[in-house]
């Protein structure tokens, strides 16, 4: 999910809370009329906007999780496939290890995915797809149906290790997005979407793939490392949070015990160029909260204002006022962001409405900013309305959280991806972005790296020519291979690691 780079209604602005591209997982709106419309509605009846908008995103959420609580989750035997597939899709799945080198078969497996996009929390035929292989490359275990659609496929390494050898007993997850955007495609090659509206603008087909490409490689040479890896495909990464779903759902404490995680996203801007990695220590994705704050003044008579209690006049002053949380209240080296988006009020030039309406969004990159920010703005807010006799209802809506690498792991996501590369290609001082990524519920648990690979695509992330660049699909799995020796290759009986380069030839 990069925000940022939403192409669409230029109203929903950065933040982009309509049409379930964008908007926080806090507070998607659910199919039918869209949030915004019934923002709107509300807006036009000044009374209903004393409602509280926060107990509508809970029932919300209360739904999702419902419909997600539903799927039991299932562990599936190595192996064994009890579904059928439709035509089309066998023909994708049949073969899967019948390859040498080249990477054309993956590529095939990408646009596949390609053609057949599924929204989040819809992923039943991608996650199928991925289960299908999965079970032909014989993992030790396969679970499905966690966080909804998502699937986690584990795979032992075979080495033997002296006793005790930490690398003996770690283990590393890979994680994969695997939805797609409700946008229509502008693309006319081959592969493009056969679902109408239905788009993987952002390359989670890509994503998916290489993970997949990665399992494959490692289910065949389990011999060289230790340890396990679990390769985990999560939902919703655009919309619901799949990635905290998944977590809910015990993915880090019953269906994997990952030590350390790590996950990449395709990156077709100038900062990071084709044939480039980037990784950094910290934060290096923002985290998206979203706010709306009711004013209820008192209405009347345009001609009388005496008699009235503006709603408009102190939410002007509150938009000023609310400028300088962030410049006066904030370390000015520490990046945050607020903008007031929408200011609705009245309905005629003559009457003096009862409440206005004002809508913005934070960023930030720190937990202590992103509070520090809600507080201030609660609070002030409150006191710039008392001030002016008219209250305040502050509704704040906490989106993704930042995405932090952490030091460690951030380190080791250098040194694997020094090897696929090369030395000269790891940035290692890129500026983080401040788009918001939902692999953070995960980095908020474990240890792990979130990175970039640098693509060429014809478009950027959300337009609507965007197309994944195959091309970065062997020097990413090779980054994955790289991180298996570097973490789970057992130390040999001379003490040295075992880590000899290992070719990914896919
Ligand atoms: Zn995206
Ligand atoms: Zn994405």
């Amino acid at each position: 999910r990069v925000d940022g780079e939403h192409e669409g209604d230029a109203e929903e602005g950065d933040l982009g809370v309509g049409g379930g591209v964008l908007g926080g997982l806090e507070h998607q709106a659910p199919p039918g009329p869209g949030r915004r419309e019934r923002s709107l509605a509300a807006e036009r009846q000044e009374e209903a906007a004393s409602t509280h908008a926060g107990r509508g995103c809970e029932r919300e959420r209360e739904r999702e999780r419902e419909r997600v609580g539903r799927r039991a989750s299932e562990v599936l035997p190595a192996g064994e496939g009890d579904e059928e597939l439709d035509g089309e899709m066998a023909e994708a799945v049949a073969d899967p290890v019948a390859r040498a080198g080249g990477g054309v078969e993956w590529e095939d497996v990408r646009k596949d995915l390609h053609m057949h996009p599924e929204l989040g929390l819809e992923e039943e035929r991608t996650s199928k797809l991925v289960v299908k292989k999965l079970q032909s490359f014989g993992m030790d275990q396969i679970r499905t149906g966690i966080g909804g659609t998502g699937v986690v496929g584990t795979l032992k390494g075979t080495q033997r290790s002296s006793e005790g050898d930490p690398a003996a007993l770690r283990e590393i997850g890979f994680r994969a997005d695997m939805d797609c955007l409700p946008m229509q495609e502008a693309n006319d090659f081959g592969h493009k979407s056969r679902t109408p509206g239905r788009f993987h603008g952002c390359g989670h087909d890509g994503h998916t793939t290489m993970v997949l490409a990665a399992a494959e490689h490692l289910a065949k040479r389990r011999d060289t490392f230790a340890g396990t890896v679990h390769f985990i495909f999560q939902p919703a990464e655009e919309n619901f949070g799949g990635a905290r779903l998944m977590i809910e759902d015990g993915l880090l404490v019953e269906h994997t015990r990952c030590d350390e995680i790590y996950g990449v996203h395709n990156w077709p801007y100038p900062e990071v160029p084709p044939g480039f990695f980037a990784v950094r220590s910290g934060p290096i994705m923002a985290s998206a909260d979203e706010f709306e704050i009711i004013i209820k003044g008192e209405g009347g008579h345009a001609a009388m204002p005496h008699l009235t209690v503006d709603p408009i006049t102190i939410g002007a002053q509150l938009v000023s006022a609310l400028q300088t949380v962030v410049s006066r209240g904030n370390d000015p080296l520490q990046p945050v962001v607020l903008s007031i988006t929408r200011f609705n009020a009245g309905s005629a030039f003559n009457v003096i409405p009862n409440t206005a309406v004002l809508c913005g969004t934070v960023r930030a990159f720190r937990e202590d900013d992103r509070s520090r920010v809600q507080a201030q703005l609660e609070r002030m807010s409150q006191s710039v309305c008392m001030a002016s006799n008219a209250t305040a209802t502050v509704n704040y809506y906490r989106g993704y959280p930042p995405t932090v690498n952490s030091k460690k792991q951030a380190e080791y996501a250098r040194q694997a991806a020094e090897l696929a590369f090369g030395v000269d290609n790891v940035l290692l001082d890129c500026d983080p972005s401040l788009a918001a990524e939902d692999f953070s519920y995960m980095l908020d648990q474990v240890g792990g790296a979130y990175a970039w690979v640098g693509a060429d695509s014809p478009g950027k992330l959300h337009e609507t020519n965007f197309d994944f660049d195959d091309s970065i699909i062997p020097v990413t799995v090779q980054y994955y291979v790289n991180l298996v020796n570097l973490r789970l290759a057992a130390k040999t009986a001379s003490g040295a690691s075992a880590s000899a380069a290992d070719e990914a030839t896919v």
